[in-house]
């Protein structure tokens, strides 16, 4: 077998003067955190909260020198675990890797085996990738609304952010398991790329951040809002008797100023759904239905590739809600 190289090329985030400064550097094994197993990184993927790391925005990596990254998918290395071995498939999304501990846009990552998920069968790390935190959130909110009794004969369901990653996955899942979508982008140039991933319906940010009236005609099933604020609010406002909305981000706004009405006359729920720790048993049976629902051409519609060298531009796009679908990231090209 070949011995593999002690260095290897990580992204790492350093302080300087206040700024955050951006460098591919090359690392050997002993700098990497603490952790029972070590994973050769195939490819991760760029998320949001990725953005704010590598920009040094919003306060969410503890310590630096750090090395970002919210997911990653590739092969154990070696594993002090009985629960892995090396030549495995693994991924990893959430735990605070990328924000605590140090992430995926790197050549290798040691991390906690508690942390690691067995490859789902039927996918491979560069379809994990696709998928990432954005897609298990997306199906996490899917499994939200079924939860509150919500089905393809309810009704429309709205998702907020759609051209973004939660968004584009979760217009996907919803329209391959039979449910009308309706998408609300900013982005009149995602409309062909909407109405391909199957929304029937599509809606402006204009028109859906104009300040709701406490109740509005009843428009919605559900919905599954990644932007927050009057966005969240009008979307309540509009949903229908009984309907449900799943609410994961903040895109746009953290604040939430809404009425009670349409809790109190609707019966409409607002459910949170996160997905950085979600317990094993159920992150393995949303991954399992990502495999089984995604289907194929989607895998190619949504992403796209970039280096390390690559990663603090689009870092920059992300935050400025310019990036369509979901950017994986090769460490090894
Ligand atoms: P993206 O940037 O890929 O998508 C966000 C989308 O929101 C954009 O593409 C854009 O969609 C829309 N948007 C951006 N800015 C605004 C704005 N000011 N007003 C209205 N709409 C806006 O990010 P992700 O999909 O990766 O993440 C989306 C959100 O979900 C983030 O807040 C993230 O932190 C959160 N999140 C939460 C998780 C959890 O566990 N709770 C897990 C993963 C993500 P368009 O162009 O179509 O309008």
């Amino acid at each position: 077998m070949k011995a593999r190289s002690e260095r290897f090329k990580a992204l790492l985030v350093e302080r300087e003067n206040e700024l955050a400064g951006v460098h591919v550097r090359y690392l050997s094994e002993g700098q990497l955190p603490e952790g029972d197993v070590l994973v050769g990184v195939t490819y991760s993927s760029l998320n949001y909260k990725d953005g704010m790391a590598v920009t040094g925005t919003g306060k969410i990596v503890a310590r630096y020198p750090h090395v970002p990254g919210v997911d990653f998918a590739g092969t154990v290395l070696d594993s002090g675990s009985d629960a892995f071995s090396p030549g495995d498939e693994v991924l990893l999304t959430g735990w605070g890797v990328g924000e605590r501990h140090w992430g995926g846009f790197s050549q290798r990552a040691r991390v906690s085996s508690d942390w690691l998920v067995h490859m789902p069968a039927g996918l491979d790390a560069k379809r994990a990738m696709t998928i990432g935190s954005a897609g298990l959130t997306a199906m996490l909110c899917v499994m939200t609304l079924e939860e509150a009794g919500i089905t393809p004969a309810s009704g429309p369901i709205v998702v907020t952010g759609a051209a973004g990653g939660v968004g584009s996955l979760a217009v996907v899942l919803l329209s391959e398991l039979g449910y009308e979508v309706a998408a609300v982008t900013g982005r009149q140039s995602t409309h062909g790329f909407l109405r391909e991933l199957g929304a029937t319906q599509l809606l402006s940010r204009e028109e859906m951040t104009l300040p709701p009236r406490p109740l509005e005609s009843q428009r919605w099933a559900g919905g599954i809002d990644v932007v927050g604020g009057v966005m969240l609010a009008r979307v309540l406002a509009q949903t229908k008797y009984g309907g449900a909305v799943a609410a994961t981000g903040l895109a746009g706004d953290a604040m939430l100023t809404t009425s009670v009405m349409p809790f109190i006359l609707r019966n409409v729920s607002l459910r949170g759904t996160e997905s950085v720790t979600t317990p094993r048993p159920l992150r393995e049976i949303a991954w399992s239905r990502l495999s089984e629902t995604l289907p194929q051409k989607s895998y190619q519609q949504i992403a796209e590739i970039i280096s390390l060298e690559q990663v603090e531009a689009s870092a920059r796009a992300i935050l400025a809600g310019e990036i369509r679908g979901r950017v994986l990231v090769d460490p090894n090209l």
